[in-house]
């Protein structure tokens, strides 16, 4: 028989990770994983910006006129913020990923949410917008966390490729995102990864995430999938929640690609 703070224990680990994962994951409840609109595609990229593939990315959406959304780390935003800038110029969304790559349920809620704090911080003195939208490192949420919906948007994905392994990237990526997108029966959120310098991930599987990419992109080209932002997404209603920022952004009134950046003026 288990003893009584045997039970306390597995009902707090029940709450605090396996709720949230249910509510987010399985009942698709209090984050965007997919869109309403088959035709609509929105590519997502994680754990950059990266000084070197960062830019080839941008490059290939330009391209391809593709708008998409990245979810950066803080800290690589306060190093590259030339590549924040570009972004926010190439009229991309630009969301939170941590400060650092941690894993939301073994890190305190409270440096938590000191750190995306410091990261929304971050973007908004590059950019002069206030990030909105958040995805956890590994899209894994404490029951902490839900507090948080109160500022954030949470993002998942309905598509991944595994391209954080070369193999996977090099091998099976272009053939899985396309029939991922093309069977789908609601709009693609593509998870995908424009750094591979994150634990687990190998170091240069972005360049091969970008060849698959340009492929897909290319095989693509005539379909009726148009590509958007996360924000432009027609969403179900139960992936609609409204934020309130304690630090709306008034003084940047909208200014999407018009705003010069306090940092780099
Ligand atoms: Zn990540």
């Amino acid at each position: 028989m288990l003893d009584l703070s045997t039970y306390i224990i597995i009902t707090f680990v029940l709450l605090y990770v396996i709720l949230p994962l249910v509510l987010t994951r399985l009942i698709g409840v209090g984050a965007i994983c997919k869109g309403a609109d088959p035709q609509e595609v929105s590519f997502t990229f994680d754990d950059g910006p990266d000084p070197v593939y960062t830019p080839l990315l941008l490059d290939l959406m330009s391209k391809h006129r593709v708008k998409a959304t990245f979810f950066v780390l803080g800290e690589k935003a306060e190093q590259h913020p030339e590549l924040i800038l570009r972004m926010q110029q190439d009229g991309h969304l630009i969301g939170i990923h941590n400060y650092t790559h941690k894993m939301n349920i073994l890190t305190p809620p409270w440096v938590v949410r000191r750190e995306l704090e410091r990261s929304a911080n971050a973007i908004e003195a590059i950019t002069g917008e206030r990030p909105h939208y958040y995805r956890p490192p590994w899209g894994i949420l404490s029951l902490a966390d839900l507090l948080l919906a109160k500022h954030y948007k949470f993002a998942l994905w309905s598509v991944m490729g595994f391209d954080w392994r070369r193999n996977s990237a090099e091998n099976n990526l272009k053939d899985t995102l396309l029939r991922q997108i093309t069977s789908a029966s609601a709009g693609s959120v593509v998870l995908l990864h424009d750094c591979g310098n994150t634990w687990g991930a190998d170091p240069d599987a972005p360049k091969y995430m970008l060849l698959a990419l340009e492929s897909v992109l290319n095989e693509l080209k005539n379909s009726k999938l148009h590509y958007v932002r996360l924000d432009e997404m027609t969403l179900t209603l139960s992936e609609v929640h409204v934020v309130h920022d304690d630090h709306e952004v008034s003084a940047f009134p909208d200014s999407r690609n018009e705003h010069k950046s306090p940092l780099l003026n």
